[in-house]
């Protein structure tokens, strides 16, 4: 029997490891277990969102993302094209990821960096830590739940050694066939197989030599049957991945295949060497429920999503910034019996949200299997480039939904969250281009420059922030004491620069841990005492009440 931890994590992806430093970030102990040896065989994502980058700038981990070994130079170009050695059909060109500028909306900006080099990141950032343990070779098997916490038993996978660990809490971020949501007994609801789909990692040192398409970090290749595969440049060096895109019918990709579909999407026969492959299905799954009694899961065992787009680790990392600091309430006592209760209310309708997107950005990719190019797209001849731009002028209108799409990394929101007090507002459109942003509750709260450098996001994290906003802000001193009362951390901070009052819309502003929007008025509440009770999931009356003078 091991000690008891404060929070067990089984599963050690990049969202157990978000996750771990997550916690320990917080001062809050967890023992992270991963069956594995922590060896990436074949990297899955690649795209680190805006909002993960905002998280990285927080945990102050961002150098440790610029000196990852990719390339910054890399161009990022997205192409379609019928053969590396055929048309190209459109382009849309992305510099490389040293030279991106980030958007108004955030100080940040999305990263390139694969799994291979970002999850030893994650682990680095969760080491740092002296609050977080991890321990590799050793896999979750079963639980109970007591009164007062969980008993986990786990099995060393070198040894074979069996061991019971006791905590408080227990999340499980163990992907997609999730053993912990298996025995909480948790569904998940959505299409299983929308594609039977096969990865194949290679190596070919010139590859773009070999061609005339140049550097790029897709490329989408398109046959008269429409949409078949892609190439994607995983290290911007000498290692790609081709994706044999399949259709939902099973099907079982052998070697031949796989050499057939690379020598023709060069055109030709080339030199290269197969490191590894993976057959997958894409599904569009979310879990009916994100946890029971003690016990969540996070990150790919709570939502399967489609890769178009590279939601998938995002909105995982989402769920575990969600989850920490409602954690740490809960083990340092201040947040209420409601508090953790609302991590399913708040993160599964951004799971669903985000899985319907990566589904509609996948039926993107596929709309050229439902109008099929024509035979003169791959017949040489100048009178057959006018057909080729019309049609790739046609597809590259439709992929920029994909390519552009801050609104979705940025613009979930916590709308009918019962931590969150309305105020009244109407729902702004959720889009995926362009971002907006909006300081209404629920929301991610604004990004501004402030006057010494920082961004506004630089003010929120470890506990609550009250922000007086634009000259002659009202005095807080109830909502200080309320919170003080309740053990609640809360910090005051005063912005007079005009530009911070236009973007948050209202003179007070209290801001979560999380970086989302609890509350705002021009003046404190009638009982400030009841509004930190709220955002702290204690009772949530005072929300009731104001719902109900609404309606
Ligand atoms: C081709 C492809 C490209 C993608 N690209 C992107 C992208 O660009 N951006 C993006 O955000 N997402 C992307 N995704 C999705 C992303 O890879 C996943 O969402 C992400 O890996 C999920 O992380 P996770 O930590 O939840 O789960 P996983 O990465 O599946 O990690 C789960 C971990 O739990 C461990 N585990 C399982 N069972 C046990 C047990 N019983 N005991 C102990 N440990 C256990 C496993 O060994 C594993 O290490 C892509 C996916 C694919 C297939």
């Amino acid at each position: 029997m091991s000690a008891r931890v404060p929070v067990l994590i089984v599963g050690g992806g990049p969202v157990g490891l978000a996750l771990a430093g997550e916690l320990g970030w917080r001062g809050v102990s967890c023992l992270l277990i991963e069956k594995t040896d922590g060896t990436i065989e074949q990297p899955k994502m690649d795209l680190v969102g805006i909002r993960t980058m905002e998280f990285c700038r927080r945990w102050g981990i961002l150098d440790w993302v610029r000196d990852a070994p990719y390339p910054l130079d890399y161009p990022q170009d997205c192409v379609y094209l019928t053969a590396l050695n055929g048309y190209e059909l459109g382009r849309e060109r992305f510099p490389g990821r040293g030279f991106e500028q980030c958007p108004p909306e955030s100080p940040q900006k999305r990263e390139r960096v694969p799994q291979d080099m970002f999850d030893p990141i994650l682990r680095r950032f969760a080491q740092r830590s002296p609050h977080v343990s991890l321990r590799y070779n050793c896999e979750f098997i079963s639980f109970s739940e007591t009164t007062d916490g969980v008993r986990a038993q786990v099995r060393d996978t070198v040894s074979g050694a069996a061991e019971t660990i006791e905590a408080d809490y227990m999340v499980g971020t163990d992907g997609g066939s999730s053993a912990v949501r298996e025995q909480l007994g948790i569904g998940m609801s959505g299409t299983p197989a929308l594609t039977y789909t096969t990865n194949v990692m290679f190596r070919c040192a010139n590859f773009p030599e070999l061609h005339d398409k140049g550097k790029g970090y897709r490329f989408i290749f398109i046959g008269p049957e429409g949409t078949w595969l892609t190439i994607v440049s995983i290290n911007g060096g000498d290692r790609f991945r081709m994706s044999i895109v399949g259709s939902p019918q099973k099907i079982n990709h052998g070697e031949d295949d796989i050499r057939t579909a690379l020598r023709r999407a060069m055109g030709h026969d080339f030199n290269y060497e197969i490191l590894s492959v993976m057959r997958w299905v894409r599904r569009e799954l979310v879990a009916d429920r994100y946890g029971a009694g003690r016990v969540f899961i996070a990150g790919d065992a709570a939502h399967l999503m489609s890769p178009t787009g590279g939601f998938g680790m995002n909105t995982g990392i989402g769920d575990a910034v969600d989850l920490g600091w409602k954690l740490e309430a809960a083990i340092k006592g201040w947040g209420g019996p409601e508090l953790l209760a609302s991590y399913d209310t708040e993160r599964r309708p951004v799971g669903l949200r985000n899985v319907a997107e990566a589904s509609r950005n996948l039926r993107r990719m596929l709309s050229t299997r439902e109008r099929l190019p024509g035979p003169e797209i791959f017949q040489p001849g100048a009178a057959n480039d006018d057909a080729r731009k019309d049609y790739g002028d046609w597809f590259a209108a439709i992929m920029r939904h994909e390519w552009f799409a801050n609104g979705v990394m940025l613009g979930y929101r916590y709308d009918h969250s019962p931590i969150v007090m309305p105020d009244g507002t109407p729902a702004p459109p959720d889009v995926s281009h362009p971002y907006t942003q909006s300081a209404r509750p629920g929301s991610r709260a604004p990004h501004v420059w402030l006057a010494d450098g920082r961004s506004t996001l630089d003010l929120f994290g470890r506990g609550f922030t009250l922000l007086r906003l634009g000259p002659n802000a009202p005095g807080v001193e109830h909502i200080e004491r309320a919170a003080a009362d309740r053990s609640t951390p809360l910090t005051t901070v005063a912005l007079a620069k005009p530009e911070t009052l236009a973007a948050y819309e209202r003179r007070l502003v209290l801001v979560r841990p999380d970086g989302h929007v609890a509350w705002r008025a021009d003046a404190e509440p009638a009982d400030a005492g009841a509004l930190i009770d709220m955002v702290r999931g204690q009772s949530n009356e005072v929300r009731q009440q104001q719902l109900g003078q609404r309606t």
